[in-house]
């Protein structure tokens, strides 16, 4: 990669607070034209390798919720911000790190194995707290992506359900990256069946009242088809600067 392009560039606090204002703005046009309240749509700000002047500046718009991919910066961020964010582990988590995590986030949008799900409850269990959760699902079937399949779907939020100290509040999915969101949309409503599914089961500890998708090329689309949590990154902070990653 020539240097040239690792060279991202910061968004201005005015630049960070017009696109939170457009964000919400098209929400809104989405839910009007679908008859939704914009009520049911929640923005997580994916805040992952911006600094914390960023979140900071966002938060004086009113933006509470923060979205972190990566165990570490989430622990430092946390450090500095506390409780005066609320803060979502949406990325793929390592069994081992559950542990720095399971005291700062109020949701866990990426358990995509049992076992994964074991370790979380056994941590929140050292607190004594119900940790909630989303199931992540590779709605498109995508060979490179973390998740449950459709098919396996059901029978672990049963499974994870079961387990005393999680609560599953609902399914998450990264679709396909695409330079036309329309694309996502069979994706979406293919979760959102899914989702439906799930809520008419009444497996014990499974309370399903979250839908997370939709990311800044699709979330138009994603709350067109049901969602009622966004994952915005890019759209709020600008492109991200990933030669440190
Ligand atoms: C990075 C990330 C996002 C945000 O992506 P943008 O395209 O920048 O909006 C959302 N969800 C997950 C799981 C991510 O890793």
């Amino acid at each position: 990669m020539p240097t040239e392009s690792m060279n991202v560039n910061e968004l201005t606090s005015e630049e960070i607070l017009r696109n939170l204002d457009t964000i919400k703005e098209n929400i809104n046009k989405a839910c009007s034209k679908t008859g939704r309240d914009p009520k049911e749509v929640t923005i997580c700000a994916v805040s992952k390798l911006k600094p914390v002047e960023d979140i900071r500046v966002a938060m004086t718009s009113g933006q509470q919720l923060f979205g972190e991919n990566y165990v570490q910066e989430l622990v430092s961020k946390y450090e500095i911000l506390g409780n005066s964010a609320e803060w979502h582990m949406i990325g793929h988590l390592q069994k081992n790190k559950v542990k720095y995590i399971i005291d700062k986030v109020s949701l866990i949008h990426s358990v995509d194995s049992i076992s994964l799900a074991e370790q979380i409850n056994k941590e929140a269990g050292k607190y004594d707290i119900i940790m909630d959760v989303l199931l992540e699902v590779n709605i498109a079937g995508e060979e490179s992506k973390w998740g449950f399949t459709a098919d396996e779907t059901e029978d672990a939020a049963r499974e994870i359900g079961a387990l005393p100290h999680i609560r599953v509040c609902g399914l998450m999915t990264s679709a396909p990256y695409t330079e036309d969101a329309e694309t996502n949309r069979i994706h979406f409503r293919n979760l959102k069946n899914l989702f439906d599914k799930l809520k008419e089961d009444h497996y014990p500890g499974v309370e399903p009242a979250i839908l997370s998708m939709g990311m800044t090329g699709d979330y138009v689309v994603a709350v067109e088809e049901g969602s009622t949590m966004v994952r915005v990154g890019t759209g709020i902070f600008g492109e991200r600067d990933y030669s440190h990653k």
